[in-house]
């Protein structure tokens, strides 16, 4: 199964990708971990990558993209993957079109998974006490919300088009919302 996993920060995509990964046995391919795991390395992609995190904007496309290339390109996709956080611009879609019919593959599912703000912004705020990452201040988390509507959300009216789009409420436990995405898998 090839999924992408799209929807606000904070709405819990990590935590669901995580389960599913394992209940579906497919890797869960986050950009935004590959990228704190670059900064933490001081590699020259985190060097990159940290000046645009910590402001809340996105990585420009043509980094973004190669790197999920270079993920994609490995064995373990073979048989599916869930992305999470990627592609998250009309551009970066584009890009994953072009990067799956060089693969002869097909995306599956489109999990859009919801939240109010107000639950979003409260849920990164408790994260920041625990996480500590430079993007979770409150200025920067409604930045990142502001970014999320402008240039991701409309990525679902194309997903929506093209009858992939599965819209699941990530509001409640943990267990719940990883039942609710596996029904609207079909699981
Ligand atoms: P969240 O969804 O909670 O904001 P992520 O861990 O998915 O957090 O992403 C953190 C940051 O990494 C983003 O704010 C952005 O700077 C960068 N990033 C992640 N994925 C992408 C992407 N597909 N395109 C551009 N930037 C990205």
């Amino acid at each position: 199964m090839r999924i992408i996993l799209i929807g606000p920060p904070g709405a819990g995509k990590g935590t669901q990708a995580a389960r599913l990964s394992e209940k579906l046995g497919i890797p869960a391919i986050s950009t935004g971990d590959t990228f704190r795991a670059n900064v933490k390395n001081e590699t020259e992609l985190g060097k990159t990558a940290k000046r645009y995190m910590d402001a809340g904007e996105y990585v420009p496309d043509e980094v973004t993209n190669s790197m999920v290339q270079d993920r994609l390109n490995q064995d373990d996709t073979a048989n599916g993957f869930m992305l999470d956080g990627y592609p998250r611009t009309e551009a970066q879609v584009h890009e994953l079109d072009r990067m799956l019919k060089e693969a002869s593959q097909e995306l599956d599912h489109v999990v859009e998974l919801t939240a109010d703000t107000d639950e979003i912004v409260a849920r990164l705020l408790a994260r920041a006490q625990i996480e500590k990452r430079a993007d979770d201040t409150e200025d920067v988390i409604r930045h990142r919300l502001d970014v999320y509507v402008e240039q991701t959300q409309p990525l679902t009216d194309i997903y929506q088009e093209r009858g992939l789009l599965r819209k699941v409420d990530g509001l409640g436990e943990i267990d719940e919302v990883t039942d609710r995405v596996l029904k609207a898998l079909g699981v």
